[in-house]
């Protein structure tokens, strides 16, 4: 592991931990015409790595997928080093230790998006309008 992937690893950590820091926030003081985030419509993992064009290797007997770390910043890997459970989205690259609980998580830390900006591409920001 290089120090230029743990510096990497620490700033998408720092980023989402802003983030959801901020999420918290902001639901505390929602109004009704704000939204919410609602993790029960959050779409199969499998679907979003398509999105992304992520290629990964058929899911072993415990559900996980294989594909090439997209965190490693110093360009591609050459043996897939991250799993990623194909319905729950927890992830885990055992070469840089990035990891998620959900598929939601791992959206973000690619396109490097706030939560709600995520959720939102995600489908799963509800915005609920004043009546
Ligand atoms: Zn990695």
């Amino acid at each position: 592991m290089t120090t230029k992937n743990k510096t990497a690893e620490r700033l998408i950590h720092a980023s989402a931990a802003v983030n959801l820091k901020h999420h918290t926030h902001y639901l505390g003081y929602a109004r009704p015409t704000q939204g919410r985030f609602n993790r029960s419509r959050l779409p199969n993992p499998i679907d979003v790595l398509h999105q992304l064009d992520i290629i990964t290797e058929k899911a072993n007997s415990k559900g996980y997928l294989k594909l090439r770390c997209p965190f490693h910043k110093d360009g591609n890997e050459k043996t897939p080093s991250l799993n990623l459970h194909k319905t729950t989205g927890h992830y885990r690259c055992h070469a840089c230790g990035t990891k998620g609980t959900d598929i939601l998580a791992f959206y973000m830390g690619i396109t490097d998006k706030s939560f709600v900006e995520a959720a939102k591409d995600l489908g799963v920001w509800e915005v609920k309008h004043d009546r």
